[in-house]
């Protein structure tokens, strides 16, 4: 399955904020952006060029792409299924990215980046309903509970991430049992659960060009 592979601390700077994707290293004084937050390149110290219009809504989706780990074809396959959906289609979008299980491990605190999430995931640690599930992008439906494979509830990574978990907070949609290691879904997420502000309504003016 593609995923990004490059220099994450880049894409922070790139768009001129923390987007949070590595981890501890967030937290700490070593992050990048709090040292030199100016764009990446030969003219990265060059003034950010004030953006409008297109350049506003590509940015903007291109940091929701990259906050949750999504390349531009899954992306755009969310978007065209949001689309299709009765609503709002921009709080669809963003429900989708929210109730992906990659996403909810993060949330849910076994991982302190998503990119360690999906890993988790891909690697098999994880159960949606006491089923072992290691696709990043399933969708997690209310109701269900999302587990640390009873194998795995020594791995000193997910021991360490919910240690680093427990000063945070957890969105109002789910629920957690650090001891149990497990979660449950209790509603769909809102739009204002994203962690990150999002300004969903320009990604939708951007693929509806
Ligand atoms: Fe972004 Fe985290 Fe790197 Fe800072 S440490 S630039 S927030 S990924």
């Amino acid at each position: 399955m593609a995923r990004y592979t490059g220099p994450v601390c880049r894409l922070c700077r790139r768009e001129g904020m923390k987007l949070f994707l590595k981890g501890e290293k967030c937290f700490s004084s070593k992050c990048p952006v709090e040292k030199r937050n100016f764009a990446p390149g030969q003219h990265g110290k060059d003034r950010r060029p004030k953006l409008v219009g297109y350049g506003l809504q590509l940015r903007e989706k291109q940091k929701t792409r990259r906050v949750y780990g999504v390349l531009e074809r899954q992306f755009r396959g969310y978007f065209e299924r949001a689309s299709r959906r009765a609503g709002v289609t921009g709080e669809h979008l963003l429900r989708q990215l929210e109730a992906r299980l990659d996403n909810v491990v993060y949330r849910l605190g076994f991982a302190t980046s998503r990119a360690q999430a999906r890993q988790l995931v891909r690697h098999g640690h994880i159960t949606v309903n006491g089923r072992k599930v290691n696709i990043p992008s399933y969708q997690v439906a209310v109701g269900e509970t999302i587990a640390v494979r009873e194998g795995s509830r020594q791995n000193p990574a997910i021991l360490s991430a919910l240690e680093f978990a427990s000063h945070q907070g957890l969105p109002a949609w789910l629920e957690v049992s650090r001891e149990q290691l497990s979660g449950r879904v209790l509603s769909v997420p809102k739009r204002e659960d994203a962690s990150l502000p999002i300004q969903e309504q320009m990604i939708v003016e951007l693929y509806s060009k």
